[in-house]
């Protein structure tokens, strides 16, 4: 099962996986993004490699 890891020294809490997720992974929460519902993941990757400060690493 695919999972978003994100890098919290890394992430500024713009948001853009939020926007990109098409599942809804992620919530932004006090300037950072938290993985909500990581069970929904569906491996595409859009947050990984849109993510502007390399913050996220989908795992398998
Ligand atoms: S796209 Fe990257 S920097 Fe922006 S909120 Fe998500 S993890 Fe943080
Ligand atoms: S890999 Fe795709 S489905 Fe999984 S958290 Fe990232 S954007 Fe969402």
């Amino acid at each position: 099962m695919p999972k978003p890891v994100v890098d919290m020294n890394k992430c500024t809490g713009c948001g853009t996986c939020a926007s990109v997720c098409p599942v809804g992974v992620f919530e932004i929460k006090e300037g950072k993004a938290h993985v909500v519902k990581p069970e929904e993941c569906i491996g595409c990757r859009a947050c990984e490699t849109q993510c502007p400060t390399g913050a996220i690493k989908v795992v398998e």
